[in-house]
Order: C-alpha cells, then structure tokens, then sequence
C-alpha cells in the first residue's frame, strides 16, 4: 500500500524468497489513495480464491485506512504473518498453527546455535503486537524467565545487564550498548534503522556488545533474513493444510 521504500525492499525480498522456494506470489501494489473498500475487496477475493494459500498485507499502510479492520479481514489460515487475533490468541495458549514471522526467525536462530533458553534470563526490549509481546510468549513457552522492557521502563540498561539472553526489538538505533550487556550473553537484535547516511544499522551497538556476547545477530544479514525464512514455512504450512482439506 503507497510507496513506503523500506516496504518495497521487504516486498521484493519476499517474492524473491518464493521465487526461490517454488511458490508462486502475485503482487497487488496498491496507491496510496486506494479506499478502505477497494482494500477489503481485495482481502475477501483472495480469501475466497482457492489458489491462494497465504495472504500478506505489507505494513505499515496509509494513515486514512484501518490496519485493524485488514488484518481482522484476512482468513486465520491463510493469516502467514500470524496477526489475526485468532493466531494470536493461540500463540498465547502455546497451540498455534502459525508462528509470527520474526520472533519465530529468532527462536529458529537460538535453537540452531544449540542455546538451550531453559532456566535463562530473557529480556525483550519492545512490546510491540509483531514482535515484543509473541517474542515474550514463544520464549516463556520455551521455559525462560522473561522480562519484558518498554519505552516507560525504568531502569533498561539495569534490567538487560541482568540477560543470558537479550532480544531487542525496539526501533531506536544503538539503544544496547556494550557496556549493557552480560560476559557470555547471546544477543539477538531485531532492529532494523535507517540512519541519514542511508546506513543500516540495529538497536545494539554491535561493536561493544560483541566484545561481551558469546553470540550476536549482525544488522543486516541476522533476523532479516530468518524473517522471511518463517514466511515462507508458514505459506508451505499453509499449503499442506488446504490441500489435506481438499
Ligand atoms: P514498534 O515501534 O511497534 O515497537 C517498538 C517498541 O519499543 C515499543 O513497544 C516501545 O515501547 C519500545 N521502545 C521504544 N523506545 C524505547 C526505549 N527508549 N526503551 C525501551 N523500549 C522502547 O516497533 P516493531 O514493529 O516492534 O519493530 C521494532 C524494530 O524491529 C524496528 O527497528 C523494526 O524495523 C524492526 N523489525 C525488524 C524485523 C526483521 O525482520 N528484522 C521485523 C519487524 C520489525
């Protein structure tokens, strides 16, 4: 929707990883002035199209239209993102059909590197409905002990200092810095900021915190990449479950 360039970026890695994959993706590069009607039609013709397993709405979308209302609108099994609150309600009780993409990239991430989260001190810094809050849950599921940091929490770096495992989903670039983190910590970071020199750069000041991590995500080439990963799973997922129905 309109012509946000971080959102081109996302789409175009998207259709590529499913170019990649085999699966066949169909783009609707919608204006910015399109009208919450055209855009729910949308919704509810793939919804009911049978060679469609996966919708995505690419966020954000244009100020005058109602994310709510869309993201309400898309049918739970074709939901690949995991944002209707009927997914979400199942990720809360642990029995869920799909993960939401990127905090699933960053538990798909630790289990790979042989972390076990059972017992740890989790901290997620961000509480967002994407990422920090299910982030919080898939680790709780997980047997961590988690800590849930936001933009009124008193004191951050006290709490991050006290994490064998920091994600940081925030938005803020270099919100973590090195001295915040624990010797040995494993450190995820979802940020993803564009600085004025058209930098790429994460919510962890990745020089000091490298120094300290036993393990770290880059930015770029970390949870990116694992993001689109999931999507990918979950559209497969998808898939398998409408042609057993069929
Ligand atoms: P958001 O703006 O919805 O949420 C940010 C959260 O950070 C809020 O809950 C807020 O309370 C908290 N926050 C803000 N300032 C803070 C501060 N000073 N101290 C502590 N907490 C603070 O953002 P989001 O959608 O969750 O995304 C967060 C970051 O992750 C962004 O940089 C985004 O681009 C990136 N992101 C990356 C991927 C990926 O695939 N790598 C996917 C989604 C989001």
């Amino acid at each position: 929707m309109g012509d946000d360039p971080a959102s081109r970026i996302y789409v175009n890695n998207k259709k590529k990883a499913c170019e990649y994959c085999g699966i066949r993706s169909f783009e609707y590069a919608m204006p910015a002035e399109t009208t919450q009607e055209e855009l729910m039609a949308l919704i509810e013709k793939l919804n009911n199209d049978d060679s469609v397993d996966g919708i995505l709405c690419q966020l954000p979308i244009p100020k005058h239209l109602d994310e709510k209302a869309v993201i309400n609108a898309i049918r739970p099994d074709k939901d690949v993102d995991a944002f209707h609150p009927a997914n979400v309600g199942k990720i809360m009780i642990g029995d869920y059909d799909f993960l939401p993409c990127t905090p699933a990239g960053v538990m798909e991430l630790i289990k790979e590197s042989g972390i076990d989260i059972t017992g740890k001190e989790c901290v997620v810094i961000g509480r967002s409905n994407i990422v920090g809050k299910p982030m919080a849950m898939l680790l709780l599921h997980a047997h961590g002990t988690v800590t849930i940091c936001h933009s009124r929490t008193k004191d951050l770096a006290e709490t991050v200092r006290r994490a064998d495992i920091v994600v940081a989903a925030v938005g803020v670039p270099e919100l973590i810095t090195g001295d915040m983190i624990k010797e040995g910590a494993v450190v995820i970071d979802v940020g993803m900021n564009r600085l004025a020199d058209k930098k790429l750069v994460g919510d962890v000041e990745f020089s000091g915190a490298s120094e300290k991590a036993s393990a770290i995500t880059p930015v770029p080439g970390g949870v990116g990449p694992m993001t689109i990963a999931m999507l990918m799973k979950n559209t497969v997922k998808a898939a398998l479950v409408h042609s057993e129905n069929k």
